[in-house]
């Protein structure tokens, strides 16, 4: 399935929660949720419908999805991947998700939103243990040390991320001098911040 390219504030208006896809935007109010908390579409305001649990099961699903940014395959890519690991398996695909570098990079505060984080990882801005990685999807590990460039860091884009001085969770730690930042181990259920019951995820793949 390609890629989202539309407008993402409707992802959000679509399924009546903030997906948090416009990076700083998304906590003023200038979200268009706040401004229009209703289904888009030409018909205007319209009421929701009560979902069935196969429907409640597949907007968790899309939730997800959107809020990590990942197409169709791949998520169901990483749900066969969790099923595998031992643990709970929806804790696992979280955690699975948020280990893409594209999320790691958004966590360290090197991007000011996920969608920002993917477009600078494929232009090539980033390095992975030294090595240069541009493909938003790599999963890193506990350990990991994820660093701009030394040429990227002159541009303005940087700059203006550094200025805006994102908060970052506790289990990456970031050198704003250096700037790279390191995973230290890889977040629990609670220190992840997508707002869907991943249990109602599981049950959307065992049916
Ligand atoms: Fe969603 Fe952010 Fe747009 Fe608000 S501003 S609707 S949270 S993407």
């Amino acid at each position: 399935m390609a890629r989202y390219t539309g407008a993402v504030c409707k992802m959000c208006r679509r399924e009546g929660k903030k997906l948090f896809l416009k990076g700083d935007r998304c906590y003023t109010n200038k979200c268009a949720l706040e401004r229009r908390a209703y289904f888009p579409g030409q018909h205007g305001p319209t009421s929701r419908v009560k979902l069935s649990g196969y429907g409640l099961q597949l907007r968790a699903k899309q939730q997800a999805r959107r809020f990590y940014g990942i197409n169709e395959k791949q998520f169901e890519k990483y749900f066969v991947m969790a099923a595998k690991k031992t643990g709970i398996t929806g804790d696992n695909l979280l955690r699975i998700c948020e280990s893409r570098l594209d999320n790691v990079v958004f966590s360290m505060g090197f991007a000011s939103s996920r969608a920002e984080a993917r477009q600078l990882v494929t232009h090539g801005h980033f390095l992975v243990n030294g090595k240069k990685v541009d493909i938003p999807s790599y999963l890193c590990k506990a350990g990991d040390v994820v660093a701009i460039k030394k040429a990227s860091l002159e541009s303005e884009k940087f700059k203006a991320i550094f200025e805006a001085k994102h908060s970052i969770p506790a289990w990456v730690e970031v050198n704003a001098e250096t700037a790279e930042g390191k995973i230290i181990d890889l977040p629990e259920r609670d220190q992840i911040s997508v707002p869907v019951e991943e249990q109602l995820i599981v049950e959307y793949y065992s049916k």
